[in-house]
């Protein structure tokens, strides 16, 4: 079988055990929240960041009350997502610049993206698939191992299985294969032990039975 086929296979077996529905596991009313809680969930399982997220997006109810945060505050108040002091600073600069030049929107474009403070590639990815349905591929620790797992990348650096990725898979599942690869990866593939003899991919998948 050829990898092209191999992948609209695992691509259409996925589809069909976790559907197409585009959906985010954080918490969020509108594109800004969703930056912050991404932001938030770097280290952090997006559980404990939509249990923060809950009381957070009440108290700060605005980019501008974001942006006028005193940092000391904001960081009680995000502590137990862990690294939060940079957090902290990054938010509230963040927030700064989507007041003063973005008129609180958040930017589609990935360079305009990456360029405000704590904003990596991923995180602009999640926005730009999530809220502006661009089609964009979201590497996190399930999608980089994963896909080694599965064959179409070997590397290890985010940016470099994303454009691994770019090249594989179909730009009408660039979305999607984050969303299938986190369900994936916290139900059958997980880091601990994956359970290929229950997996519906093992059959396509050159990592199955392998060791971690
Ligand atoms: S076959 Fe095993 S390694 Fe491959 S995706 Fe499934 S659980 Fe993960």
């Amino acid at each position: 079988m050829t990898d092209k086929n191999r992948i609209k296979k695992i691509l259409t077996i996925l589809d069909a055990e976790y559907g197409t529905e585009v959906r985010t596991y954080l918490d969020h009313n509108s594109a800004w929240q969703l930056l912050i809680a991404t932001i938030l969930s770097a280290q952090c399982t997006d559980a404990r960041v939509n249990i923060v997220t809950k009381d957070l997006f009440k108290k700060y109810s605005s980019v501008k009350a974001f942006a006028d945060a005193d940092l000391q505050e904001l960081e009680q108040d995000i502590h137990s997502t862990g690294f939060y002091h940079n957090k902290a600073k990054n938010i509230i600069a963040c927030c700064r610049i989507l007041h003063d030049k973005y008129n609180d929107k958040v930017p589609c474009d990935i360079d305009e993206l990456t360029k405000l403070p704590g904003v990596g590639r991923k995180t602009a990815n999640v926005i730009r698939g999530n809220i502006y349905n661009e089609p964009s591929i979201v590497v996190d620790t399930h999608v980089g191992r994963i896909s080694r797992k599965l064959g179409l990348t070997k590397e290890t650096d985010p940016v470099k299985v994303e454009y691994d990725l770019m090249e594989k898979i179909p730009k009408d599942h660039w979305i999607l294969w984050n969303l299938h690869l986190i369900t994936l990866g916290r139900s059958i593939c997980t880091a601990r032990k994956p359970d290929c003899e229950q997996c519906f991919l093992k059959k396509l998948c050159p990592g199955a039975m392998q060791s971690k």
